[in-house]
């Protein structure tokens, strides 16, 4: 049964268009919407101790540590059981965020199916995360200094993960430049392989 579900990595930089590339995905498979970022921003708006060592890190641009977000993806894992699937949105950002997620799944009996992801460039990339922060409220959107180490960071830790799931035969690159349908078009294509 487990085999069955549709469990989908939706990967790319800052401003790559994942969050609404997920609605997208939400809508049309039913699948649970998993974004760490946004359970981080949900715990800095509850005030929690987890999310006020987290804002420090967040606002300067810099990766939260993998135990943190990983012990967040497990208790979400376990909150949802019976999902037809997942799309993980923003995680994994590293290798051993990867290696943790594949033994959650192998846990209860599945796995990832497929990486989509979404490629842009990054001077495409610091233009709509600018334009973006004129009305996210984000503050890691505003600055174009942290903006650049997002994508510092992005480059140096989470690029490596295309590797990891392109051996597996997982990777699938989705051009992320064109309408939100077209590119819409051609991830419902690539799910459809
Ligand atoms: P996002 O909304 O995915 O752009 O994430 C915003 C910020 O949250 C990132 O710049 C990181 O500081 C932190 N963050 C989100 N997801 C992760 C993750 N999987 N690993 C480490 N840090 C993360």
């Amino acid at each position: 049964m487990s085999n069955s579900m549709l469990n989908i990595v939706l990967f790319g930089p800052p401003g790559a268009g994942k969050g609404t590339q997920s609605t997208f995905l939400v809508n049309n498979f039913n699948l649970v919407h998993l974004s760490t970022g946004d359970i981080l921003r949900a715990e800095i708006a509850a005030g929690t101790r987890l999310g006020q060592e987290a804002k420090g890190l967040m606002d300067q641009g810099n990766l939260v540590p993998d135990e943190v977000v990983i012990g967040m993806i497990r208790s979400k894992l376990e909150s949802t059981k019976g999902a037809p699937g997942y799309i993980f949105d923003g995680f994994p950002r590293t290798i051993p965020q990867a290696e943790a997620l594949d033994r959650l799944l192998h846990e209860v009996g599945t796995e990832i199916t497929v990486m989509l992801a979404l490629e842009v460039s990054e001077e495409e990339l610091t233009r709509r995360l600018l334009n973006r922060g004129k009305d996210s409220g984000r503050s890691d959107d505003t600055n174009e200094d942290i903006i650049r180490n997002r994508i510092r960071e992005y480059n140096n830790k989470t690029a490596p993960l295309a590797g990891y799931y392109a051996e597996q035969g997982k990777y699938s690159g989705i051009p992320g430049v064109g309408s939100i349908e077209e590119i819409a078009g051609l991830i419902r294509a690539a799910i459809a392989k």
